[in-house]
């Protein structure tokens, strides 16, 4: 046996070995159970006794020497990997930067601003509200009639007997009124929640914004040029508009407010069902009862008031035709706006 050669072997084997698993090879390969110096071990027995102790004391030195470069080489080999970890590579402050994901305002923020901006532009200004409501300014501040539908489980969403999710920004209307006196022309937007079968044009949430107007003498009139105005800088200055006469219980007389198609102007398309209007608004003077509500004499007072779904607008402008879409979270959606 070539005691010198496999003493080297051994030691290039094992400064050579790069990895955790290069030097378990080389382990194996020497003191595996089936490797060179177990071997050698093993086969003491077969040779003269004379010789033994000798061979035996050869095998010993190399498996002695060969466990201590093992143990060297793993703690050498583990601080390497150790130190790679935090090791970044040199930046080049030369390379251009990367441009990152840049986010934008959802689609319903943007129209609710543009709205917003139009309003102030004719002399309103913002009030706010709580999304949570009493039923008294939700409902019956407002004129509903205690066994109104709306008021029903199966529309509203309620917390408690009488705290409730708002299911439309009109009880902004009655806490403004109660703490200030009129002249006053304001607006209110928000969420709306009704408990409503979701689908393609109707969501258990969505966005209302809302005018009021309160003064002597306030007529019809004033409602109609106001509308006009709104629709026209929303959608165009050609757009017309026609009241149907409806029923809200907060109004008297109320309407629901056409306009004539922005895709067609009026001629019929596949946008507005070929009729050539599109319903866009609810609106109406302000019923005496609600003045009352919020100790305003409705023989000195009158006011109109038009609310509209934001998230309507958004749909007729933009030509989205599923209301789920907005809630979505899909960038697909939501970066075409
Ligand atoms: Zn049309």
């Amino acid at each position: 046996m070539d005691v010198e050669s496999l003493e080297q072997s051994i030691q290039q084997d094992i400064s050579k070995a790069n990895s955790v698993e290069a030097l378990e090879e080389a382990r194996i390969r020497y003191l595996g159970r089936k490797g060179r110096i177990t071997a050698l071990l093993r086969n003491i027995k077969d040779v003269p006794p004379t010789e033994r102790p000798q061979i035996g004391a050869v095998a010993n030195r190399l498996k002695q020497l060969a466990e201590g470069l093992l143990e060297q080489k793993t703690t050498a080999l583990r601080a390497t990997q150790t130190a790679s970890r935090f090791y970044t590579p040199p930046r080049d402050a030369t390379l251009p930067a990367h441009e990152g994901a840049r986010g934008h305002r959802h689609i319903l923020s943007q129209t609710v601003s543009e709205l917003k901006e139009i309003f102030f532009g004719m002399g309103y200004s913002l009030a706010p509200g709580p999304d949570v409501e009493l039923e008294y300014y939700n409902f019956q501040a407002l004129n509903f009639p205690d066994e109104h539908p709306s008021r029903d489980l199966q529309d509203t969403f309620y917390v408690t007997d009488d705290i409730l999710l708002r299911t439309h920004t009109s009880p902004v209307q009655i806490r403004f009124m109660e703490n200030n006196k009129p002249p006053l022309k304001i607006i209110a937007a928000g969420r709306v929640y009704r408990n409503e079968t979701i689908d393609q044009s109707h969501a258990a949430e969505f966005h209302q914004i809302e005018g009021l107007y309160v003064d002597n003498n306030v007529s019809l009139a004033d409602l109609k040029k106001d509308v006009e105005v709104f629709i026209q800088q929303l959608f165009g200055a050609k757009t017309k508009v026609r009241f149907r006469p409806h029923f809200f219980p907060f109004t008297e007389p109320s309407a629901e407010v056409d306009m004539t198609c922005f895709a067609c102007n009026g001629a019929g398309c596949s946008v507005c069902g070929q009729v050539g209007w599109i319903e866009i608004m609810g609106a109406g003077m302000v019923h005496p009862n609600v003045f009352r509500a919020v100790g305003y004499d409705p023989e000195v007072y009158s006011g109109f008031a038009f609310g509209l779904g934001v998230d309507r607008v958004a749909m007729i402008k933009y030509g989205i035709d599923d209301i789920r879409l907005f809630l979505s979270n899909d960038f697909r959606f939501l970066e075409q706006f």
